[in-house]
């Protein structure tokens, strides 16, 4: 990755600042957006840049166009090209906690929050990112979306759905820019230790974890993130492998 360019967003935390860290050991230009004050970032960004380059950091809502538009102009112009996108960015099912609340007892509120930040944030930076690498002939794009995008957990309100859309997403997108040799694919992570989401998930009780791992995940643990950062490097350079989900949820998804 020395000198190419790789755009994370949500990049400040857990899992989007774990493959932060593995691209700037890497020696990628990394460039992170997300919507936290800079001042809340600064820590995460010195820290990914003790590992590598200078770390571009922009302050986005991948929700709003206007945001995203600005912001890709600025990078575009800075570095004249992206190579790899992680698009990684999202909330929990209301938009803060991973709080249980069925299909009835949503708000519209809720409803649209999720997914204006999981769905369409996908589809937006996609969108100016795609732009610029049709112009290259080359590019990677992985999306964050979840095993609760492809198997629904009921209470889980619309953060499935959203995350089924970003598998639909990434199916879309690598049928519509395969021709100019650009790759989407998107990873499906089930439950990960450590990260903010995480922190917040009833997975962090210790009685459901335990749960969890008995019953519900075959390979019988938690997911950790280096094996997610493995998936996202892998996709990254993959030259044969595109519209793909990789499922790092140890082995719900057959079950
Ligand atoms: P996290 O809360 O640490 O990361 C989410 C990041 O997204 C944060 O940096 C936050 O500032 C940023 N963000 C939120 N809203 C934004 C917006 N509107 N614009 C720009 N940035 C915004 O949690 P995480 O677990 O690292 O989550 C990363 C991704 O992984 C999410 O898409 C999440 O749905 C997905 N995921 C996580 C797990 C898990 O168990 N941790 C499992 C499956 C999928």
């Amino acid at each position: 990755m020395n000198g190419k360019v790789v755009v994370i967003t949500g990049g400040s935390t857990g899992i989007g600042k774990a493959v932060a860290i593995e691209c700037a050991k890497n020696q990628a230009n990394v460039v992170i957006l997300s919507i936290e004050d800079y001042e809340k970032a600064e820590g995460a960004v010195r820290e990914i840049e003790s590992y590598g380059r200078t770390v571009s950091y922009y302050k986005c809502d991948v929700s709003s166009e206007e945001n995203v538009s600005e912001v890709f102009t600025k990078i575009i112009s800075k570095y004249g090209r992206i190579d790899y996108a992680f698009n990684n960015a999202g909330i929990g099912p209301d938009g803060v906690r991973m709080q249980y609340k069925s299909l009835i007892e949503l708000s519209e509120g809720e409803w649209d929050k999720v997914l204006e930040v999981n769905m369409k944030g996908i589809w937006l930076c996609m969108k100016y990112e795609l732009m610029q690498m049709r112009k290259q002939k080359d590019g990677s794009i992985v999306n964050t979306a979840s095993i609760g995008g492809y198997k629904m957990a009921p209470g889980f309100g619309a953060y499935g759905p959203s995350k089924a859309g970003v598998i639909a997403l990434a199916e879309l997108a690598a049928l519509e820019n395969s021709e100019y040799n650009i790759k989407v694919n998107c990873i499906c992570p089930g439950p990960i230790k450590g990260t903010e989401l995480s922190k917040n998930s009833s997975s962090a009780n210790p009685d459901e974890e335990k749960i969890l791992c008995e019953h519900v995940i075959p390979l019988k643990k938690m997911g950790v993130l280096s094996e997610v950062v493995n998936s996202v490097m892998f996709l990254f350079e993959s030259t044969h492998t595109t519209g793909q989900k990789l499922f790092i949820d140890g082995g719900m998804h057959i079950k």
